[in-house]
């Protein structure tokens, strides 16, 4: 198993200031930060992350809320990064989240999920390559 992820506090969350409590909570799960930074994604770069999710209904929907606000975007560093990471943000509709997690804990909707957390190894090299250079994740 891979020892990175890919997270992003996403718009909702970041503007209800939720922002640390939730990179609290990666901190006492484990997970290290290895790079880290705020920014506002354009409508273009929010389709470039989630090109996968083209055909999906949501797809424009999904890529205005993610460009419509300051995200903060995270390589986190732990063994077994991407299932344990995903178990503790649960599930994507926070209505379904398990107890205790991020998303029930400060999602407000299966769109406005309050984090991202990559869904494969593979993945989250892509992720992590898309926000980080080399020289920002040493
Ligand atoms: P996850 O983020 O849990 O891996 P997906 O990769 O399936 O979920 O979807 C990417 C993002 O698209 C979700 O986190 C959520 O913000 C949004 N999304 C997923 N499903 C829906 C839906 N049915 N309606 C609106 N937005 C959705
Ligand atoms: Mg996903």
């Amino acid at each position: 198993m891979g020892n990175i992820t890919l997270t992003m506090v996403k718009p909702d969350a970041f503007s209800k200031n939720y922002t640390g409590k939730i990179i609290d909570m990666f901190l006492q799960a484990g997970f290290k930060i290895k790079a880290m930074k705020k920014m506002h994604l354009t409508k273009q770069q929010a389709q470039q992350f989630y090109l996968v999710h083209k055909d999906r209904p949501f797809y424009d929907e999904l890529t205005d809320f993610m460009s419509s606000g300051p995200i903060v975007a995270a390589i986190l560093e732990k063994e077994n990064a991407v299932a344990d990471f995903r178990k503790l943000i649960g599930a994507t509709n926070p209505a379904e989240a398990e107890e205790g997690t991020i998303r029930k804990l400060y999602a407000e909707s299966i769109q406005n999920n309050a984090v991202h957390g990559s869904d494969s190894d593979e993945n989250a090299r892509i992720e992590a390559g898309f926000f980080f250079s080399e020289l920002e994740r040493i």
